[in-house]
This record gives C-alpha cells, sequence and structure tokens, in this order.
C-alpha cells in the first residue's frame, strides 16, 4: 500500500492533479485495480488500500506522453487526461 506522504493530494488521492499543464485523475469507480498503470509509469501511479489507483507526487517527474501511454494502457479506461484548455486527450 502506498505511504500517504508520496501522494500528490492526500486529500484527493485519485486526482485531479494538474501536472505540466495537463489535469489527470482516476475515476475510482471505473478502476479495477488492475495495475497496468504502475507497470507503464511507477513515478505517476500506485494502489492504496481499497485497490484503486492513486496519484503520486513523482507524477511531475514524467512525460506526459507516459502518462498518456499509462491511461491508454488501463483497461477500462480509468484514467481521464485533459489538457489546459479543458479539452479531453484520453479517452476520447
Ligand atoms: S490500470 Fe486502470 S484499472 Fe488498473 S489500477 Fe490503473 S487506473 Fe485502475
Amino acid at each position: 500500500m502506498v505511504d500517504d506522504k508520496k501522494l500528490y493530494d492526500e486529500k484527493n488521492p485519485s486526482g485531479p492533479v494538474v501536472t505540466r499543464g495537463y489535469k489527470v485523475w482516476v475515476d475510482r469507480s471505473l478502476c479495477i485495480g488492475a495495475a497496468t498503470c504502475i507497470a507503464v509509469s511507477e513515478k505517476s501511479f500506485n494502489l492504496d488500500s481499497e485497490a484503486k489507483a492513486v496519484i503520486l507526487k513523482t507524477i511531475d517527474e514524467e512525460e506526459i506522453e507516459n502518462i498518456i501511454e499509462a491511461a491508454k494502457a488501463c483497461p477500462v479506461s480509468a484514467i481521464i487526461i485533459e489538457n489546459e484548455k479543458g479539452n479531453r486527450i484520453f479517452p476520447k
């Protein structure tokens, strides 16, 4: 289980967070804890005690391309990304 100190936002562990101008969050009602997102970007995601994906502080060190790859790899499209204009990057 993830250490709370590593969370980007302890009050909103699954986001939204803004990193590199992109808004990223996990829809906890969709997340099935498959952990594929963590395999793609362990700097960005981890699982909490409910087996839901949470967003880590170190997402700021991750390339946006890799965050988008992690979102695409999620089997239930639970990771949502918008650009600075509020346009949906993924899922479309
Ligand atoms: S890949 Fe999707 S379903 Fe799996 S833990 Fe990540 S957000 Fe949840």
